[in-house]
């Protein structure tokens, strides 16, 4: 009948945890991704995989995948390797 006043939540599932590692990737500033932009861009032309955090933050983040796009685009041309799915 009662509805229940806010109800604490209790001790938490491991799985709950699990979810909340993943929504924690660490944050990175645009100065960190600056810093580590070339290497993941050599990641991923190589078609190794990239830094998740890294990924995660060019996700969010327009100046920095544009950033990322250009490098690609300068690497790609500068490797004489051919691009990966174009
Ligand atoms: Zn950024």
């Amino acid at each position: 009948m009662n509805p229940q006043p806010a109800a604490r939540p209790g001790p938490l599932q491991p799985d709950a945890v699990d979810a909340l590692l993943l929504d924690t990737t660490p944050y990175l500033s645009c100065e960190e991704c600056f810093e580590r932009i070339d290497g993941h861009v050599e990641a991923l032309l190589r078609n190794d995989p990239p830094d998740p955090a890294l990924d995660r933050h060019l996700q969010g983040c327009a100046a920095c995948d544009e950033e990322a796009r250009s490098l690609a685009a300068l690497l790609s041309e500068d490797g004489a390797r051919p691009t990966p799915a174009g």
